[in-house]
């Protein structure tokens, strides 16, 4: 069976369990979760979320960049056209080994500026080798973004790839 085939085999078991209609904009845990696109690092399983319960922003190494806080920025919109409340907890999670670590290394010096859209010379407060320095850095990021409302609640998580456990930082 190829992956393609499988993957629609098991959207048919999804389907076939589904309620038949669409729920709210707004996730039943009113949580937004940053958090690295890393396979081992599925939210799904490490926390065990479950559909329709947190919106989920992904990217390399789950870290706060211009477009993260621009997709915010166009949730913030979304729920002000719809009249929705914006009592949402914002969750950064980390984990280590995080492929982002490598891009430490002098090399990879501008490709890891330009996701940040930082001067290289700002790299080293973004700890890319240390997830609770960074996690850290991300949630000062949120709380002094001029776009994101004041008042929100935010947590850092780090995720251990290698042990399954998530500590609060
Ligand atoms: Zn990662």
């Amino acid at each position: 069976m190829t992956v393609i085939a499988d993957l629609l085999q098991r959207n048919r078991t999804h389907a076939a369990g589904h309620p038949g209609r669409a729920s709210s904009l707004v996730p039943s845990l009113q949580t937004v979760l940053i958090t690295c696109c890393d396979h081992r690092a599925d939210p799904a399983h490490v926390l065990g979320l479950r559909l329709d319960e947190a919106v989920v922003i992904r990217n390399e190494g789950g870290r706060v960049t211009p477009d993260v806080l621009r997709t915010l920025t166009t949730l913030a919109t979304v729920a002000m056209v719809e009249n929705l409340a914006l009592d949402v907890e914002i969750i950064v999670m980390h984990h280590t080994d995080c492929g982002t670590s490598r891009l430490a290394a002098p090399e990879h010096t501008a490709l890891a500026a330009r996701i940040f859209g930082i001067a290289e010379d700002e790299l080293a407060a973004k700890h890319l080798t240390d997830p609770v320095a960074a996690v850290q850095a991300d949630l000062e990021l949120l709380r002094s973004a001029p776009s994101i409302p004041a008042g929100l609640r935010l947590t850092g998580l780090v995720y251990d790839v290698a042990t399954g456990a998530v500590t609060q930082v």
